[in-house]
């Protein structure tokens, strides 16, 4: 079974310029579906919006929009990095 990773909202004026939203339509259909390791679940409701996913494919640009709240949603990628140092450059593993 995958753990669950909570996403969180975007922020004002934090929306990359080169991403693009997933819209979920229907709230009991995850947008994304894969193989890996983690449930992606709306920060507002709990809805799963990405189901079994690689968090490799789950970058900061990756913003889905629950179809249930109509919140947007991004991966919480920065919760371990130290905002200071996050200029432009973040080291992934
Ligand atoms: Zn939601």
């Amino acid at each position: 079974m995958p753990a669950n990773k909570v996403m969180r909202e975007v922020r004002p004026g934090e929306v990359p310029p080169d991403g693009g939203t997933a819209v979920q339509e229907d709230p009991a259909r995850p947008v994304f579906r894969g193989n890996g390791e983690f449930d992606y679940l709306c920060v507002s409701c709990a809805n799963v919006l990405a189901a079994a996913m690689d968090p490799r494919y789950m970058s900061k640009r990756v913003r889905i929009r629950c179809g249930r709240c109509r919140t947007v949603n991004v991966v919480a990628v920065d919760e371990s990095v130290d905002p200071r140092t996050q200029r432009g450059r973040v080291t992934s593993r």
